[in-house]
């Protein structure tokens, strides 16, 4: 389309193009408007043609010559020179040449008259003569006996194309149009542009009917087949009256009368036809006073601005849209002396009707319409290919598949306009007679044609506003509100119903940015989507709405602890089986029933912080407790106090041994961090890892972590112990690794510390993240001599094959993992996982062991490797020195 748009602006200003190729130096086209003038020429012989074209000296032929040159070696400018040339009557005509490189070897050139030497015997658009210009040369025809006929050609319903196509394309019409005249008169006559859409032709033929009708034919078939595309999709025809000398007469004015009447009968015959003048048929031309002529575009003529101007006016007034469209509807049906109008409003997207509105003469009986979406199709085999249909006479267009309907609506006559906005359609505007046959003439058809086009832009315009203010409202992943909205709809609740009873549920999932991390996004959005039909599905009174990402926010007029627990169970139960990916989708809601004390956005804010102990504590819902909110003030002030707290060194290690159950000795510890608040209070990392991994101080503090346990290792092997392998935890929050691993290195060094006492410790979710990240970094630990082992494994998305292709020395059995030990099948998973990892010379180690029981189940199925509270809690890391390595 764009290059299209150019072509026809290309070929508004300027009519003789040319294309150089500069590698075998020759000239591939040469043409003059459409007509091919020459092909494959070389620059000479194309230089001498030029000269010869345009009846130029060798002065004007060398310059061009040496223009061509400067293409050949120049670069990418617009080169430009001037020339004259003659027209007809022997003026000189100043010409501007332009040439450009495109690619390395073309350069196209163009050449156009200058603008600033516009001649007012020529139409600048098209290039023709004016009719006054054509005289002189009909007049000497007549005075020398040259018979000749004058031909009027008329562009059929240019204004129509005018407004459906816009003005550019209209003007390359006209262009278009003229250029094929020229190309078939050639020498034979001559063209002038008449009135916009008008061109006067005198072609040099006798007066015999054959060859008058060969002539106009080709006239004619060649205006039908203009190459521009939008032009040929809009079928043009033309109309053409014709005038003979002798035969018509001896003089201009009663030529071109005779000639204007047979193009007059050719318009009432219906156009697209050529018309010989006969006094019989066109009658006679003696009386006959020629209308002025007006050089402006017919469509302005006959258009009533007034009318348009009032539509317009009603249309964007402020205040009910219905209403002023119904006025506009009823100023239009006056005006016009209508019987009814239906105005169909299509949704844009969807191309339903969403709504009529209709009008009815005072005297006529009113009909109502009802929304039949059936009917949408067999209008659209009705249209013109201007988008109109016009039926003077219903009962005379059986065979029109909008017959049925419009005899089941009582029409007897219409002129009916698909609305478009763009190449989108929005609608239908149909103007009815009920009672009589109605001639649509021009003036009606341009006026309501324009008037439609105020329709189509005014409801387009305001479909967008609508869903402007939609998307304004809604989430528009899930359709349902977003926060501000849903705000506004609970506080006109509340404010409506007078009510204090209410509660507040948050709620989202465990691992959800995990979860778009390995399945991806759209899997990701799917779950959301299949949440939001959870929502819709279970909620009777709810309000609800996605607050971010994944969180979800419900208002819930009950207090009825069960039915709010059945609601968020029935939720987290549809998404379970019927998301694909059901089983990695963990929900965590957190209720607050509302206390009459507090106000919406407290209630809001407890059902926050109840949502978050529910996540952090692994809980499908929890109700909300004071001690929550103790819990997240607490939180609060550790998160206040963390950098002194490093500075007071009141991040403690502690350490918990891994016990051999083959050699019941120590076989390792791992560092689990303790902080003692303004060294009094105990806090545990579950109050502060999880709170250090979201603000980025957990980077900080695993270093600090690694440090004491390289100055323990140092103080062991001080004091001439046997210092065993520690585990120091990664957090996965942790993303530079190449930094962590330069500065784990560089305080082993200051410590001296050999790598084998130093394990890592990395989770399975760290794995995941960044497959291709945490393997480079593996692959460098060991270089380095370090330990790995992978913590927590069973708890998420592990799968046996990640045993194979990472290179670890130990994994951790997760606690959950092992407590189904009863289930026979969990006890086959397990053992043959042990077995697994022994065949790929992986140790296996079981943490948060507790009882006898599952030592011995452990030590049965081959895994020897414990640590728990069975053997000891986590101690500060000098008791362990004591107690463990002292011996
Ligand atoms: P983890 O690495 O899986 O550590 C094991 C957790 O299980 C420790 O909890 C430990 O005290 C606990 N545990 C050990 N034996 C038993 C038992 O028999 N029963 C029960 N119920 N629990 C047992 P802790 O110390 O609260 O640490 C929790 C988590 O916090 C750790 O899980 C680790 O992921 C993280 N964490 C702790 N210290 C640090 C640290 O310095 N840096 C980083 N990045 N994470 C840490
Ligand atoms: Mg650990
Ligand atoms: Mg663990």
């Amino acid at each position: 389309m764009k290059n299209n748009y150019i072509n026809d602006v290309l070929k508004l200003y300027s009519n003789f193009v040319f294309f150089l190729d500069m590698t075998i130096k020759n000239v591939e086209l040469v043409l003059d408007g459409d007509a091919k003038i020459a092909e494959n020429i070389s620059y000479d012989d194309f230089c001498d043609l030029f000269k010869n074209h345009f009846n130029l000296n060798n002065e004007s032929r060398d310059k061009m010559k040496r223009f061509i040159d400067q293409l050949n070696i120049g670069d990418n400018n617009i080169f430009t020179f001037e020339v004259k040339y003659d027209n007809v009557d022997g003026e000189k005509i100043p010409m501007v040449v332009k040439g450009k490189r495109v690619e390395e070897t073309k350069a196209i050139i163009s050449l156009s008259t200058d603008l600033s030497a516009r001649n007012k015997d020529y139409d600048e658009l098209t290039k023709t003569m004016t009719t006054e210009t054509l005289q002189p040369y009909i007049k000497n025809a007549i005075q020398q006996s040259i018979p000749f006929i004058l031909v009027l050609l008329d562009i059929d319903h240019f204004a129509d194309f005018n407004h459906k196509y816009g003005n550019i394309l209209g003007d390359v019409l006209l262009v278009e149009t003229a250029a094929s005249i020229k190309k078939i008169i050639k020498a034979n006559g001559y063209v002038a542009r008449e009135s916009s859409d008008r061109f006067l032709i005198m072609l040099f033929v006798d007066d015999d009917y054959d060859i008058i009708h060969d002539a106009c034919s080709n006239l004619r078939y060649s205006v039908m087949d203009l190459t521009n595309h939008n032009v040929k999709q809009a079928n043009i025809t033309t109309t053409l009256g014709i005038a003979s000398f002798p035969k018509d007469g001896d003089n201009y004015d009663i030529l071109y009368k005779k000639a204007y009447l047979g193009l007059q009968r050719g318009k009432l015959k219906g156009r697209n036809c050529f018309i010989i003048y006969r006094e019989e048929k066109c009658g006679s031309a003696d009386n006959f006073v020629l209308p002025e002529t007006n050089f402006e575009y017919s469509s302005n003529l006959v258009t009533n601005f007034n009318i348009v101007a009032g539509v317009y006016e009603i249309i964007n007034r402020k205040g009910s849209r219905e209403a002023n469209i119904n006025d506009a509807l009823s100023l239009i049906g006056t005006y016009f002396l209508l019987d009814r109008i239906n105005f169909f409003v299509l949704d844009p997207e969807k191309g339903e009707i969403i709504k009529i509105y209709s009008w009815h003469a005072p005297l006529v009986p009113a009909r109502k319409l009802k929304p039949n979406q059936s009917h949408i199709e067999p209008w659209h085999k009705s249209y013109n290919n201007l988008g109109m249909v016009k039926i003077v006479q219903v009962d005379s267009n059986k065979d029109l598949p909008i017959y049925n309907i419009l005899k089941e609506d009582d029409v007897s006559s219409l002129l009916a306009i698909d609305l478009f906005y763009t190449d989108i359609e929005v609608g239908l505007l149909r103007f009815e007679m009920a009672n009589s046959n109605r001639f649509w003439n021009q003036s009606d058809i341009s006026t309501l044609n324009l008037i439609s086009k105020l329709f189509s832009t005014f409801i387009y315009k305001q479909y967008e506003a609508e869903k402007f203010e939609r998307d304004l409202s809604y989430d528009r992943l899930t359709n349902v509100y977003n926060y501000s909205k849903w705000f506004d709809v609970v506080y006109d609740y509340l404010y409506t119903n007078k009510t204090d009873e209410y509660s507040m549920i948050h709620f989202n999932f465990a691992n959800f940015v995990h979860l778009a991390d390995v399945l991806g996004i759209e899997a990701a959005n799917n779950a959301l989507e299949y949440t939001a039909d959870a929502l819709r599905k279970y909620s009777t009174d709810e309000i609800f709405a996605r607050l971010s990402e994944d969180i979800f926010i419900v208002f819930s007029p009950s207090t009825d602890e069960n039915y709010l627990e059945e609601y968020i169970k029935n939720i987290s139960n549809y998404i379970l089986e019927n998301y694909k990916y059901g089983y990695h989708y963990k929900l965590h809601a957190g209720i607050c029933i509302h206390d009459s004390s507090d106000t919406l956005n407290q209630t809001i804010d407890k059902a926050n912080i109840t949502r978050k102990n529910a996540l952090a504590n692994d809980k499908l819902l929890l109700f909300f407790t004071d001690d929550f909110y103790e819990r997240q003030k607490i939180i609060n002030e550790l998160e206040r106090h963390q950098n002194d707290a490093m500075k007071n060194g009141e991040f403690k290690l502690y350490l918990q041994p891994k016990i051999d159950t083959l050699t019941n000795k120590i076989a390792g510890a791992e560092a689990l961090t303790r902080w003692k608040y303004n060294n009094e209070k105990m806090v545990y990392p579950d109050m502060f890892i999880p709170l250090f991994e979201k603000n980025g101080f957990i980077k900080e503090l695993d270093l600090h972590v690694f440090e004491n346990v390289c100055k323990f290792q140092k103080d062991v092997i001080d004091s001439g112990y046997e210092p065993v392998t520690i585990s120091v935890n990664l957090s996965m929050y942790q993303n530079n690794f190449d930094e962590y691993l330069f500065k784990i290195n560089e305080i082993k060094d200051k410590y001296n510390i050999p790598a084998k006492y130093l394990e890592i410790e990395i989770t399975e979710s760290t794995f995941v993240k960044n497959i291709a990240a945490v393997n480079e970094l593996m692959k460098n630990l060991h270089e380095n001599g370090y330990k790995i082992s992978m913590d927590d494994f069973g708890t998420g998305y592990s799968n046996l094959s990640s045993l194979a292709s990472f290179d670890f020395d130990t994994i951790k059995l997760d606690k959950n993992f092992c407590s189904d030990k009863e289930k026979e099948k969990e006890r086959i998973i397990l053992q043959f996982v042990v077995k697994l990892a022994k065949s790929l010379d992986i140790n296996v180690l079981c943490e948060g062991v507790e009882t006898k029981e599952l030592v011995d189940f452990l030590k049965d199925i081959g895994c020897t490797l414990i640590q728990g509270y069975y053997f000891d809690k986590p101690m500060p890391a000098e008791d362990l020195k004591e107690k463990y390595l002292k011996n």
